[in-house]
């Protein structure tokens, strides 16, 4: 993922990097190889776990929340429960902002259609930050992580996040949460 002309931010993304601490009893049940998908919603970010044996049909609307659509993602995709996130088209367009999202992101209003470039810039280059997302939104694959900044005013006081961009569905799209890093804030 670090090349050698990005020698400069190899500091950035080890600090950034060594931020993501997947909580495994969150994710995966102990000696669990694969971990299993996870359903979540797509506003308050709440896991949505069925009880084993009932065979009722999944419901696709938060029964927390009653604003989210129940989406899939692989466990290692989320960091916690009630993430910040965005979920994105192909296209790099906005599609959904979870509530803790909106807190770094701006209100769901005006974030909806919104591209991922004009929200924020990867000191690794927009052009991995784009291109990670959209194949994410077209196929599975496994999650990358990318140091982020907003372009807003807030970038100083947000700081360097670390973006974490998988693949969610249904219907497939890009799941980027991010979380803060303390680094880069002034
Ligand atoms: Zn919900």
């Amino acid at each position: 993922m670090v090349h050698g002309r990005f020698c400069g931010f190899r500091v950035v993304i080890a600090r950034v990097t060594a931020l993501i601490r997947i909580d495994r009893a969150w994710t995966a049940a102990p000696g669990d190889e694969r971990p299993r998908p996870i359903r979540f919603c797509s506003r308050c970010g709440h896991p949505s776990e069925e009880p084993p044996g009932r065979p009722q049909p999944r419901r696709r609307v938060c029964e927390r929340c009653g604003m989210g659509m129940i989406l899939t993602c692989p466990r290692d995709a989320l960091p916690g429960a009630a993430a910040a996130f965005l979920i994105l088209t192909f296209e790099l367009e906005v599609s959904a902002v979870s509530e803790a999202g909106e807190k770094i992101f701006g209100s769901e209003h005006g974030l909806i259609g919104a591209q991922l470039l004009d929200l924020m810039t990867s000191p690794m280059g927009d052009d991995q930050l784009a291109r990670h997302t959209s194949i994410a939104a077209q196929r599975p694959c496994d999650p990358v992580v990318l140091p982020v900044r907003l372009t807003s005013e807030r970038a100083g006081e947000v700081g360097t996040m670390a973006a974490r961009i998988a693949t969610c569905g249904p219907p497939r799209a890009a799941l980027l949460t991010v979380e803060p890093s303390n680094f880069g804030r002034r």
